[in-house]
C-alpha cells in the first residue's frame, strides 16, 4: 500500500487526507499543534471569494468546482461524524459596489450566476436588518442567492472525526522540522518526535509552509496575513443574509450568532487581537446591521491566512525534490477553493485525469521565490 505523509491538519491537509485514504492510501498527518485550530478554524466559511470578479480565472475555476461539490461532501461528513458543519445557502448581499458594477455584472453574466439588483421593498425583503434610516430612497444592493456558508470550527471538527473513522493517523503536537532525502528523492520528514518515512509527502502547512521549505529549497511566496474577527451573541433573524459592504461582512449563523470580519494585516506569525480593532469592527457591524448594538460581542480572535502573491495557490510537485508535493497559499479563499485544490493535487498524486487544467498552479521557476514580489491585497480589500 502506498504510504503518504501530510504536513498540516488544516482544511487543506484534512481534505487531501480524506481523498487519499478513500483511494486506499495509508495516510499520516503531522500537525505541530492541534488538528483544525489555525486559519481553517478562524475563517468566516463563506463559500465564495468576497468579490469574485476581482480574481483571476485560476481562482474562479477552483472556486466554482468547490461550490458545486460542497453540499454533497458536507452531507457525507455530517453522516459519518455526527457533527453538523452547518452548510447554509444564506445568499450574499453586496452593498456599495457602484464603482465596479459593470465589471461585477459582466462577471456574473459570463459565469451564469444570479446577480439581482434590489432596492426599496425588495431590499427590505432580502435583508430587513439593514440601516434603512441612513439610506437614500434609491439605495440599491446586489443579491446573489446561490452563495452558501459553513461554520469553520464545526467543519474542521467533523473532518477530523471523519478522518479518524476512515483510519487516518493524526500525529498532533508533532512539528515537521526538515525533509529527509537521498539525492533528489524525498524519503520522509524529520520531526520533533523522530523520523517518519513515506513514499510521498504533501506540505499543507498554510501560512507556515514557506518557513519549512526555505531552509533548503526554492520557495514560493507564502506569508501570514492576519485577520481579526468578532462574533456577536445575537438572536436568529437579526440578520439573515451574508452582507458585504466596504470590505466588511456579517455572517449570520444558524443559532443567531453573527460573525463580523475581518482585517488584513501583515503581522509575521502573531495572532494577538487588539482593542482598537475590536472597536473598529463593532462600529462596522453597527453600520451594516444597527440592531447588533443590542447584543454582546462574545469573542474576538485572529487567524493567519496563507497569503500568496495573487491568491492562486501552489499545487504540485516541488521541482527540486521528487515526491515532495505542495498544496498551500490559498490566502482568503481556502475554504471555497480548497476542495478543488485538494482534488487536483490528488489527481496528480494518483496519476488520474485532472478535474481542471493543473498548469496555472504548478511550482515552476516563475512562481518560486522572487522576494521583490509583494502580496497583492487589492482584490481582497
Ligand atoms: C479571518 C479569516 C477569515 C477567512 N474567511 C474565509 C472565508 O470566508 N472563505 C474562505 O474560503 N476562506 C476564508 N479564509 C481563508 C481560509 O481560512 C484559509 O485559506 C484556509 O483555512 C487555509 O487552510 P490551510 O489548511 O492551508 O491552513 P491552516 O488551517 O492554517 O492549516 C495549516 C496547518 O499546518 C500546520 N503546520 C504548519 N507548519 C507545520 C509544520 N512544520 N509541522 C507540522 N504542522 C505544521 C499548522 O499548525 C496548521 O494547523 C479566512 C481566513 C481568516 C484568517
Amino acid at each position: 500500500m502506498n504510504k503518504m505523509i501530510i504536513i498540516g491538519a488544516g482544511i487543506i491537509g484534512m481534505l487531501t487526507a480524506r481523498l487519499l485514504v478513500k483511494a486506499g492510501v495509508s495516510v499520516t498527518i503531522i500537525e505541530q499543534g492541534y488538528a483544525g485550530k489555525e486559519s481553517s478554524w478562524a475563517g468566516g466559511g463563506i463559500i465564495s471569494p468576497l468579490y469574485p470578479w476581482r480574481y483571476s480565472d485560476p481562482v474562479t475555476r477552483l472556486a466554482q468546482w468547490g461550490q458545486s461539490h460542497y453540499a454533497e461532501l458536507l452531507e457525507q461528513i455530517y453522516q459519518t461524524s455526527g457533527i453538523d458543519p452547518e452548510y447554509i445557502q444564506s445568499g450574499l448581499l453586496y452593498l456599495d459596489i457602484e464603482d465596479e458594477l459593470e465589471h461585477a455584472t459582466l462577471w456574473h453574466k459570463k459565469h451564469h450566476r444570479p446577480f439581482e439588483s434590489v432596492s426599496g421593498d425588495r431590499l427590505k425583503e432580502i435583508e430587513s436588518g439593514l440601516d434603512f434610516s441612513t439610506f437614500s430612497e434609491n439605495k440599491t444592493g446586489w443579491f446573489t442567492d446561490s452563495i452558501a456558508q459553513i461554520r469553520n470550527p464545526r467543519l474542521v471538527r467533523a473532518l477530523r472525526e471523519d478522518l479518524l473513522k476512515l483510519g487516518v493517523t493524526i500525529e498532533q503536537q508533532t512539528q515537521a522540522l526538515s525533509f529527509l532525502s537521498e539525492g533528489d528523492q524525498l524519503k520522509g520528514v524529520l520531526t520533533n518526535k523522530g523520523s517518519f518515512y513515506a513514499d510521498q509527502v504533501v506540505l499543507a502547512g498554510g501560512a507556515w509552509s514557506a518557513r519549512l521549505l526555505e531552509q533548503c529549497l526554492k520557495t514560493p511566496k507564502i506569508a501570514p496575513v492576519k485577520g481579526q474577527m468578532i462574533v456577536f451573541k445575537a438572536k436568529p433573524d437579526v440578520v439573515s443574509r451574508i452582507v458585504l459592504s466596504k470590505g466588511r461582512y456579517v455572517i449570520p449563523r444558524k443559532d443567531g450568532r453573527v460573525v463580523l470580519g475581518s482585517t488584513l494585516e501583515f503581522s509575521e506569525f502573531d495572532k494577538t487581537t487588539s482593542d482598537t480593532v475590536l472597536e473598529e469592527l463593532k462600529q462596522e457591524a453597527y453600520r451594516i446591521i444597527p440592531e447588533l448594538r443590542h447584543y454582546p460581542v462574545e469573542k474576538q480572535w485572529a487567524g493567519l491566512r496563507p497569503g500568496s502573491i495573487d491568491g492562486v495557490p501552489y499545487i504540485g510537485e516541488h521541482p527540486q525534490l521528487k515526491n515532495l508535493y505542495i498544496n498551500a497559499g490559498h490566502f482568503r479563499n481556502g475554504v471555497v477553493i480548497g476542495l478543488a485544490s485538494c482534488q487536483l493535487l490528488v489527481n496528480q498524486l494518483l496519476g488520474q485525469e485532472p478535474i481542471i487544467d493543473p498548469e496555472p498552479y504548478y511550482l515552476n521557476e516563475q512562481r518560486l521565490v522572487d522576494d521583490t514580489q509583494e502580496i497583492d491585497l487589492s482584490m481582497a480589500i
